[in-house]
């Protein structure tokens, strides 16, 4: 069955392609959204996030610009700091240890705050992100990490949004359409085959723009490129993203790019849902443990919890829990700290123990070694540089000392009752490896010539993310990379309609 024909067809229904079809429409394109999920479970993994931006900004004056309700005392009890485009440059290349695309990189910092402002555009409102990016310490509240705002309501917010700007730009979106291939013909791309409720259409477009996310929810793509173990990772969002986009990109000769055995992972409830459920995106949360400490089946610690603010950490703790035995560790904290806790900790459906002693603790736990525990928290507790005030919002020195694996910041001792431990296994957010493309957006083939016709945006862009990944530049890369594609994919099309005129 064949069907109309549009100037872009934008795979995908998450941040990144809302941004790249808004973006396309706004140059007069005929725009057609091709959505693989329902219309109840649209939005991706973008609408399971926190709604976190990572942009450039130079304190209060800029963020106001964004959050224009922002009140003077609000303004006065916040220290916002500023996150310049070289703070911004050098995270991206400390934490993906120098090996991110220098240019792509150059791309989303150079654009992040216009962006930002571009999105904004669309209706998106945004807040800052106290609950999750700032502590209140003697009355004043200070961002750490690099990100200060997020998208009102959260990834279901932000979607909300750009799915009702989609709307009033009349923008069409076909839900439950499974892209499986791109057409080419000499001239460049010529469509898509979908699928919709078994059967195979053809539709026509002079552009298409790939922004349907990496193969996370794949297991058997996860277990063949992240390596073994990792089928039995709980997927923390989406369950479309199964890597289509890449594939179909690939077939047809596309250059694979990044780090195809990296992924963005997380500590996660233990026992949580094989996928996310968006009507409860923060559920399986387990981010404090820099406030304490985390120990394996041996009843050891195996990693520095306070190596780094959360946010430069979170996203590589996945795999290292899912390299203990089993596949699983224990936080654990004391009531110095509950109240540091965030609130996912507080939910029904944590695996949590609590005791008066640590050996109550310890008996609890029922699958940690007991006596090794204890031993691990004596020793722990010894090395903590006591003499060192605690601060969560910077990194504050406190840490231990002599330790075979020692904790750098926020060490507080094990010692006040009653004593917590929740139990967690590895979550994966998104896989690091894809398409390579350029600053302009276009897929690339093996001998780095661009597709013509084909753009691609979002999780399945190769070469951004290397080991880690600063937290909340995966919405600010897809819509950076998005907005370009939507517009470089509409001038395409006005293009190839006069050479064809
Ligand atoms: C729990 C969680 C919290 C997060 N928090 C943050 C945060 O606060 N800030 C941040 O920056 N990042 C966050 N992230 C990462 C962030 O979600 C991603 O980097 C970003 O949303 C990716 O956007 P995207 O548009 O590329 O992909 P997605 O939003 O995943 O969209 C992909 C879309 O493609 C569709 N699709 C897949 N295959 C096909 C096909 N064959 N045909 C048609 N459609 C298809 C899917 O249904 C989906 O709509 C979080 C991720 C998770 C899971």
């Amino acid at each position: 069955m064949e069907n109309a024909s549009f100037d872009v067809i934008v795979v995908g229904g998450g941040n990144a392609a809302l941004c790249a079809a808004l973006s396309a429409r706004e140059q007069g394109a005929a725009v057609l959204v091709l959505e693989r999920a329902p219309v109840e479970k649209r939005g991706g993994n973008s609408a399971f996030t926190g709604g976190g931006f990572r942009m450039v900004h130079h304190g209060a004056a800029d963020i106001r610009n964004i959050v224009p309700d922002l009140t003077d005392e609000e303004i006065a009890r916040t220290d916002f700091g500023q996150y310049t485009a070289e703070d911004y440059l050098d995270d991206l290349g400390r934490i993906t240890q120098y090996y991110i695309d220098p240019d792509l990189a150059e791309t989303i910092v150079r654009n992040s705050t216009d962006t930002v402002h571009w999105v904004r555009g669309r209706g998106v409102r945004f807040v800052p992100n106290y609950g999750r990016q700032a502590f209140n310490v003697n009355g004043r509240f200070r961002f750490f990490g690099g990100v200060v705002i997020c998208a009102n309501g959260g990834g279901r917010g932000l979607m909300e949004q750009l799915y009702k700007a989609t709307e009033k730009h009349g923008i069409a979106v076909r839900y439950g359409a499974q892209a499986k291939a791109l057409l080419r013909g000499p001239a460049g791309i010529e469509g898509v085959r979908i699928l919709v409720n078994g059967v195979e259409e053809v539709i026509r477009s002079r552009a298409v723009v790939l922004a349907c996310g990496g193969f996370e929810a794949n297991r058997e793509m996860r277990t063949r490129y992240l390596g073994p173990g990792w089928d039995m990772a709980k997927v923390r969002g989406t369950r479309y993203n199964t890597g289509d986009g890449i594939n179909m990109a690939l077939e047809i000769g596309a250059q694979s790019y990044g780090q195809w055995s990296g992924c963005h992972s997380v500590a996660w409830e233990r026992y949580a849902p094989d996928f996310g459920e968006v009507e409860l995106p923060h559920s399986s949360y387990r981010h404090s443990y820099p406030f304490g400490i985390m120990v394996n089946a041996d009843g050891g610690r195996f990693v520095d919890e306070g190596a780094d603010f959360r946010n430069y950490t979170y996203a590589k703790y996945g795999r290292v829990v899912l390299q203990q035995p089993g596949s699983f560790a224990w936080q654990v904290f004391d009531q110095q700290v509950k109240h540091l806790l965030r609130e996912e900790y507080k939910l029904r459906g944590a695996t949590k123990v609590q005791g008066n002693t640590l050996e109550e603790l310890a008996d609890r736990m029922q699958d940690v070694h007991p006596r090794q525990f204890i031993e691990t928290v004596r020793e722990y507790n010894a090395a903590v540089k006591r003499d060192v005030p605690f601060d969560p919002n910077v990194r504050d020195g406190r840490g231990t000392a002599g330790l075979a694996v020692n904790k750098t910041n926020w060490a507080n001792t094990l010692e006040v009752p009653p004593f917590e431990a929740y139990s967690v296994g590895c979550g994966i957010t998104f896989t690091f490896g894809g398409l390579k493309i350029d600053t302009a957006t276009h897929v690339l083939d093996v001998e780095d010539r661009p597709i013509p016709g084909l753009y691609a945006a979002g999780e399945l862009v190769g070469g951004l993310f290397y080991f880690n990944y600063p937290g909340s530049t995966g919405l600010m890369a897809g819509s950076v990379f998005g907005c370009i594609a939507g517009r470089e994919g509409a001038r395409h099309a006005r293009g190839a309609q006069s050479a064809a005129a």
